[in-house]
């Protein structure tokens, strides 16, 4: 199995410490893997920087070839790329080969397609005599840092938009899934220059905190935890870094008494548990309008309980394990911390599964409050909370009471009422009468704790260029 590093166009091995690869089905060893060195980082940021002059004076055209070279290529290893991804996610096979693999590859082509658009404003003479044009331009070297929950498809978002701007690149995955980030290193290194894209591997505080903080480095693009993203800022404030954050989402999902409600209990068994829940736009804190809230939740909590948990390579499965050990204990942590709640109740699921493998069944909590930690805080797993309320302007006030602004969506069959709320919703995306579509002509991106800067479409673009303006005297 690949786990070497790519440094200026070679593939090394690591020379850091050793660090286990895991499959969380089983809960056992992948793979045993080595962490990038500080030198390592030192040699991948200064390759980088030493190759920008030529990568971002290499014509729009040139860059989008190599972009779509590189997307056929991720096509022509899509059972690869899956495999390792499901292994080391425990993610259902056929989900990642369907779902996540073309949406990786289509990345990279919008982006090979858009940076030839560009726009901006047209040149003019603003003082008599003088002549201003706009530029956009790459910043610099771009420090990469991606998550866990979808290892490759992640790299792909940060890559592209970078690359095609003429950025270089120093990426690094999450320590818990590199493996499709080693494999994609392999098809890097033959289709770029040296130097033009990296790929370390490792810890946040060995490898993460070396590569933000180097003073090369003129921009950093984390998809991760708030608290991630607050060290990061913190840790870099003196050099005065380009920031692009995407963080922690708790996305409310707001049902009334007109919406279709069969549409939204599958809609929700579906986008609440896709990814075992592990995703920031997860439909995780629902509320329901008291005309169908009792039979919202009996509906939901039948169709979360049919969800079928199971290993990656059974065509049934549905949905996998949580991707550590960790990750399970702090999953259950809030699960049990809400059992002792009195108004809460356990519809459906509540516990980890048996065996050695990182599983938690699909759990649906109702009754819960604004109060309640699950409703405040992120869990990222399969844990769906279900609150009842009122009317429109109550679910505004307590869908917009929250320290996240990611994603939210609603469900009715009011246009006026859509409108009036999707103009209110404190969330970078809104989405009516379904959640959680992505598709890369359209921005993704917080507000508030979840951050700032926007992946995929053109918007993502512009945020991996710099505005200048050259003005000529005649
Ligand atoms: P995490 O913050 O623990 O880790 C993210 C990445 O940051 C990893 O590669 C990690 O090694 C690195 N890292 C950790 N500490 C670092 C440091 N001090 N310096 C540099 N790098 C450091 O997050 P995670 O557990 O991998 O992912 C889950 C989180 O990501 C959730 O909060 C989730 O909401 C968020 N997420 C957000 C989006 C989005 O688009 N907004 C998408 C996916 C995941």
């Amino acid at each position: 199995m690949q786990t070497q590093l790519l440094i200026n166009g070679a593939l090394v091995a690591g020379e850091g410490d050793h660090l286990a690869v895991y499959n969380p089905s089983l809960g056992s060893v992948l793979v045993q893997t080595r962490e990038a060195s500080r030198a390592q980082v030192d040699a991948a940021v200064a390759s980088a920087n030493a190759a920008f002059d030529g990568w971002s004076q290499t014509p729009p055209k040139d860059r989008a070839t190599l972009l779509l070279k590189l997307a056929d290529s991720i096509d022509a290893h899509a059972e690869t790329f899956a495999r390792l991804e499901s292994d080391n996610c425990g993610k259902p096979f056929t989900a990642v080969l369907q779902d996540e693999l073309p949406a990786v590859a289509d990345v990279f082509r919008f982006f090979a397609g858009a940076v030839r658009c560009l726009q901006g404003s047209a040149a003019g003479e603003y003082i008599p005599g003088h002549t201003s044009m706009i530029r956009r331009d790459a910043v610099g070297v771009v420090a990469s840092i991606a998550p866990w929950n979808y290892p490759l498809l992640m790299a792909a978002w940060k890559l592209g938009p970078a690359l095609a701007a003429g950025n270089t690149v120093v990426l690094k995955p999450s320590e818990h899934t590199p493996l499709t980030t080693f494999k994609l290193a392999q098809l890097l290194a033959g289709i770029f220059p040296a130097g033009v894209v990296n790929i370390v591997h490792g810890r946040g505080a060995s490898v993460g905190e070396p590569l933000t903080s180097h003073p090369q480095v003129r921009m950093v693009s984390l998809t991760g935890s708030v608290a991630t993203g607050s060290r990061i800022i913190e840790g870099t404030a003196d050099s005065v870094k380009r920031m692009h954050m995407e963080l922690g989402g708790k996305a409310p999902v707001l049902i009334f008494d007109d919406a279709d409600i069969d549409a939204a209990v599958e809609g929700i068994r579906a986008f609440g548990f896709y990814n075992a829940g592990q995703d920031c736009t997860a439909a995780c804190r629902i509320y329901v309008q008291k005309g169908v809230y009792a039979q919202f939740v009996r509906k939901f909590g039948e169709a979360v309980a049919s969800i079928k948990t199971g290993l990656q390579d059974d065509p049934a499965t549905e949905m996998g394990p949580l991707i550590t050990r960790e990750h399970l204990e702090r999953v259950e942590g809030f699960v049990k911390r809400a059992l002792e709640v009195p108004h809460i109740e356990v519809v459906t699921g509540g516990k980890r599964a048996e065996g050695d493998g990182f599983f938690f069944e699909p759990t649906v909590l109702a009754g819960t409050t604004q109060a309640d930690e699950v409703v405040r805080r992120e869990i990222f797993g399969p844990v769906v909370t279900v609150s009842e309320f009122e009317d429109e302007a109550q679910v505004l006030a307590w869908a917009n009471e929250s320290d996240y602004g990611l994603a939210s969506s609603l469900w009715t069959a009011d246009v006026g009422r859509a409108h009036r709320l999707a103009a209110r919703l404190q969330y970078g995306c809104t989405w009516i009468n379904t959640h959680f579509m992505l598709v890369s002509e359209m921005p993704h991106g917080g507000v508030k704790l979840s951050g700032y800067g926007k992946d995929l479409s053109t918007y993502g673009l512009e945020d991996y260029t710099v505005v200048r303006h050259v003005m000529f005297k005649h």
